[in-house]
């Protein structure tokens, strides 16, 4: 039997996706389209709005009702709207694949009391190529060591509003932990005035918004006579409402925890 899935954010950019991205996999199915409580498009069919034709689920702003039906709940939606969700879920006892990003720290710990109830999938990036981009990272970081300095650039849309990206500061902790250094301790978010000399144990963030850009991203290494660059760029949201949809399928009856897009696809060392 198709797992029931339930999308949060349903009205949302990657939410339409979403919608066709469960409505493409043959192990799932569309139970439940939420949105935010009072929203206008609350009755509209969730098919239609996402180009998808006519499918027969309402988008709905009952989440505990639809709790009642669903297997998996997948949530790309708010950091305050998501940290309510998993406690909802937890309640329910229903797992979840979360995708929003920007929470802060006591945000994080919410989302991590709730996978001690229930199995919750929370990944910045749900696409194949970033997390495979995050492995080679990792053994690019450790050949180069700190003789290479390290600046992380990214570019999003014009309607993106945390900065940077939930994969910059992913490519962050991986470069950090490869180097044996904490990103707390050696983050820098932009440059500005004097500055001064660049400090050699610091890692670099550049942000630039603007446009239907989907999401780039590239990690400079640069050394002296030399410097090297690694590149992903999404084309299009499907990859990663295909990542997240995948991940629904390998959450739908794992062991409580939290869980990551390298569990899903194996890459996680040790
Ligand atoms: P969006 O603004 O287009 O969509 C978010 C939707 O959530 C909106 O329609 C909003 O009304 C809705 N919402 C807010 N509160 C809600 C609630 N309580 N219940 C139901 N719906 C609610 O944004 P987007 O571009 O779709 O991005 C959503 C999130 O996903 C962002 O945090 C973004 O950074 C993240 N994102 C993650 C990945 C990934 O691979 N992890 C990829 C793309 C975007």
């Amino acid at each position: 039997m198709a797992i029931r899935i339930g999308v949060c954010g349903a009205a949302g950019r990657m939410g339409r996706n979403l919608v066709e991205a469960v409505g493409e996999h043959s192990d799932l199915q569309l139970s439940a389209a939420l949105v935010r409580p009072g929203a206008s498009l609350a009755g509209t069919d969730a098919g239609e709005l996402a180009g998808q034709g006519r499918l027969g689920v309402a988008l709905d702003d009952d989440l505990p009702g639809a709790l009642a039906q669903i297997d998996v709940l997948i949530d790309f939606t708010l950091p305050e709207a998501t940290v309510a969700n998993v406690e909802a879920c937890a309640d329910a006892g229903v797992p979840m694949v979360i995708g929003t990003t920007g929470l802060d720290a006591a945000q994080k710990a919410r989302v991590r009391q709730g996978a001690e109830h229930i199995a919750v999938v929370h990944a910045a990036n749900y696409s194949v190529g970033i997390n495979l981009t995050l492995s080679l990272l990792a053994t690019a970081a450790s050949a180069l060591g700190d003789d290479y300095d390290v600046e992380v650039v990214e570019a999003h849309h014009r309607h993106k509003i945390d900065a940077p990206s939930g994969t910059a500061l992913r490519m962050g902790e991986v470069l950090a932990g490869a180097l044996g250094r904490n990103l707390n301790d050696c983050a820098v978010f932009g440059r500005e005035g004097r500055t001064g000399e660049r400090d050699s144990n610091t890692i670099g963030f550049e942000t630039i918004r603007g446009g239907d850009v989907v999401g780039d991203h590239t990690v400079m290494f640069l050394g002296l006579g030399e410097r090297m660059e690694i590149t992903h760029r999404a084309s299009s949201r499907m990859t990663f409402a295909r990542g997240a949809a995948r991940s629904a399928v390998w959450v739908h009856g794992r062991a409580p925890g939290l869980y990551d897009m390298e569990d899903v696809l194996g890459l996680r060392k040790g």
